[in-house]
C-alpha cells in the first residue's frame, strides 16, 4: 500500500521517489516508503482546503469531533503494541518507552476529546447596549500543517493532531523524514474512527522539499512545528511571506539547579534521568548541572560513577537502559560537541567515547558523558547538542544560581531542588522557562500547557492553551433593532 494520505486516499508520491528507513540500533532496514516532495505537499493542501472549506468536519457540533477523538484514542489503545514497536525500529529507542509514549498518547486524544465534550459555547460580551448582542465565539484557524521531530515521533504528532482536530481544522502532517511508520498507523487510526476524507492528509518526505512547500503554500493558515531552533528560524521567517498563524516548539538548555539541602539520593537519581534518559535526545533534558559548590565534589563523582554503569542496548535487549542515537550524522555532531567542550577547557568525568561493546557496533551509540568545570559562555553549555551529554557548573548563592540558569537563549524547562519550599517558589517563579519542576524532572501532563520562552518557542501546546492555539476568535455583533444612524446627512 502507498504510505502517503492525500484527500482519504493512499497514494505514492508524484516523483515516485522512496526512502529507506533504518534502525539507529543496529542498521537493519526497517522499511521503504514514499517519498513526498513539493508537487505532494500541494495536492496535499488542496485536499485540507476542500475539506475545510466544503466539507462537514469545522462544521460538526464539538460533541461529535470530541466523540471521533475519543474513538481513534480506543484504536491506539488497542494497537499500542504494534505502534510501540513502529516507534521503537524508526527511533532505536527501548520497547519500553515506547509504550509509555503511545499510552500518553492515548491520554493526549482522550483529554481532547473531552474537551469538546464540555461544549465551549463562547461567549457573550457585555457591549453597553440592550438592543446588540455581542457573541464571542471560537472558531477552526482552518487549513494547518503540522511539521515534526523524529524523537518523540508519534507523541509530538498527537499534541498538535488531537488539538487540531477538537477545534474543528483540516491538516495536513509532515512527520520527520527519517520516523515516517506511526504517523502511517496513526494515519490509518483516524480512518478507522470515521474521519471524513480530506480532514487529515500525510505527505513523507524532507523537510526542505515537503515541509518548506507546506510552510510557503498560500492555502495554509497556520504552521505548527516542533524541531531545532535553526529550523524553526527558517520556518517562521518562511511563514511571515504570507503571514501564518505559527506555533513552535524548539529546543533547550536546561538548568537541573541542585541546593545543598536538597533531598541528595532524589536528586542525584533523577539528575540521571533528567540528562540520559533516551539518550539525551529529549528537548527538556536537563543537560546542564547547576550545583552547590559545597555538594559539587562528592555529588558529581557519584553520578559518574552510575553514569558509568547504564547498560546501552537496542529496543528489545532487556538489560539495555537506554538506547542509541537517531543517526551517524547526529553521532557526530554530539562528539564534536564534546570535543568543543574538552578544546574550551571542561573536564572529562565519564563517558566522551562510543561504547566499546561489539555488539554495539552497528548501532548509533554514544556513552553517557559528563564534562566538569564547564563555565556558562561554553558551546558546549549554551547549544543542544541533543545527545548524552551534561555539563556542570557551581554556584554559590541563590542569585548565582538563578542567574547562571537563565544565562541562555533558550527558556523550555528546569528543575529545582531543595527541601525549602520557600527558595524552591522564589526560584522557580524567577526562572524564565515554560515549565519548571520542583524536586522533580520530566513529568508533563496534558492538562497543564507546554512550550517555551525566549528562543524556546513560540505558543504553547497542551492544555486549554494548545487547543486555542488551533481556534480563531470571532465577535459577532447582531444588532436586534436596527435604525439609521443618519452619520451623514443624505
Ligand atoms: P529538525 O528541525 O531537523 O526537523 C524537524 C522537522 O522539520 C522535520 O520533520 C524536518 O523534516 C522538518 N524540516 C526541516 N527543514 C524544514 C524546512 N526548511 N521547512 C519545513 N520543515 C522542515 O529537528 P529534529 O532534528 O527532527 O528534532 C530535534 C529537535 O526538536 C531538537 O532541537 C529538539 O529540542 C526539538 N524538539 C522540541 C520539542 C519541544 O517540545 N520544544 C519537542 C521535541 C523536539
Amino acid at each position: 500500500m502507498p504510505d502517503l494520505h492525500i484527500g482519504g486516499r493512499w497514494v505514492g508520491s508524484d516523483k515516485g521517489d522512496r526512502r529507506e528507513i533504518v534502525c539507529p540500533a543496529d542498521g537493519t532496514p526497517v522499511v521503504t516508503v514514499d517519498e513526498g516532495g513539493p508537487a505532494d505537499a500541494a495536492a496535499a493542501v488542496l485536499a485540507a482546503r476542500q475539506a475545510f472549506d466544503h466539507g462537514p468536519w469545522p462544521r460538526l457540533p464539538a460533541a461529535e469531533r470530541g466523540a471521533l477523538l475519543l474513538r481513534v484514542a480506543e484504536i491506539l489503545e488497542r494497537d499500542r503494541f504494534e505502534i510501540a514497536r513502529a516507534e521503537s525500529m524508526d527511533t532505536g529507542k527501548r520497547a519500553v518507552e515506547s509504550e509509555y509514549d503511545v499510552a500518553d498518547v492515548v491520554s493526549v486524544f482522550r483529554y481532547y476529546g473531552g474537551l469538546c465534550m464540555s461544549g465551549d459555547q463562547g461567549r457573550v460580551a457585555d457591549n453597553g447596549r440592550d438592543d446588540v448582542v455581542s457573541h464571542v465565539v471560537q472558531e477552526p484557524v482552518g487549513v494547518c500543517a503540522l511539521i515534526t521531530p523524529w524523537n518523540y515521533p508519534l507523541l509530538q504528532t498527537s499534541w498538535k493532531v488531537a488539538p487540531a482536530l477538537a477545534a474543528g481544522n483540516a491538516f495536513v502532517l509532515k512527520p520527520s523524514e527519517l520516523t515516517p511508520s506511526t504517523a502511517i498507523l496513526l494515519m490509518r487510526s483516524l480512518i478507522e474512527a470515521g474521519l471524513p476524507d480530506g480532514v487529515a492528509n500525510l505527505v513523507l518526505g524532507a523537510g526542505p522539499t515537503a515541509g518548506a512547500p507546506l510552510v510557503e503554500h498560500p492555502a495554509v493558515d497556520l504552521v505548527s512545528f516542533t524541531g531545532g531552533l535553526v529550523t524553526g528560524r527558517a520556518v517562521m521567517a518562511a511563514a511571515a511571506g504570507t503571514v501564518k498563524k505559527i506555533a513552535l516548539e524548539l529546543g533547550g538548555k536546561n538548568p537541573n539547579i541542585v541546593f545543598p539541602d536538597a533531598d541528595l539520593e532524589a536528586a542525584l537519581d533523577m539528575a540521571l534521568t533528567a540528562v540520559f534518559l533516551h539518550s539525551g535526545q529529549v528537548c527538556s533534558a536537563g543537560t546542564r548541572l547547576l550545583v552547590h559548590r559545597d555538594l559539587r565534589e562528592p555529588f558529581v563523582a557519584e553520578l559518574a560513577e552510575r553514569a558509568d554503569r547504564i547498560r546501552l542496548g537496542g529496543p528489545f535487549d532487556p538489560d539495555a537502559e537506554t538506547g542509541p542515537l537517531i543517526s551517524a550524522g547526529h553521532l557526530a555532531k554530539v562528539e564534536a560537541y564534546v570535543a568543543a567542550g574538552l578544546a574550551e577547557g571542561a573536564t572529562l568525568r565519564c563517558g566522551g567515547r562510543r561504547p566499546g561493546d561489539p555488539g554495539l557496533r552497528d548501532g548509533f551509540y554514544y556513552r553517557p558523558t559528563i564534562l566538569d568545570d564547564c563555565m556558562s559562555g561554553m558551546r558546549v553549555v549554551q547549544e543542544e547538542s541533543f545527545g548524552p551529554v551534561l555539563t556542570v557548573e557551581t554556584f554559590v548563592t541563590e542569585a548565582e544560581a538563578v542567574e547562571l540558569a537563565n544565562d541562555s537563549i533558550y527558556g523550555l524547562a528546569g528543575a529545582v531542588w531543595t527541601r525549602d519550599a520557600d527558595l524552591a517558589r522564589r526560584v522557580a517563579d524567577r526562572l524564565r522557562l515554560g515549565t519548571v519542576w520542583i524536586n522533580d524532572y520530566h513529568p508533563y501532563v496534558p492538562q497543564a500547557e507546554w512550550g517555551g520562552f525566549k528562543q524556546s518557542g513560540v505558543g504553547r501546546e497542551l492544555g486549554p492553551a494548545g487547543l486555542a492555539e488551533y481556534q480563531e476568535t470571532k465577535h459577532i455583533w447582531q444588532n436586534t433593532r436596527p435604525r439609521p444612524q443618519r452619520w451623514f446627512g443624505g
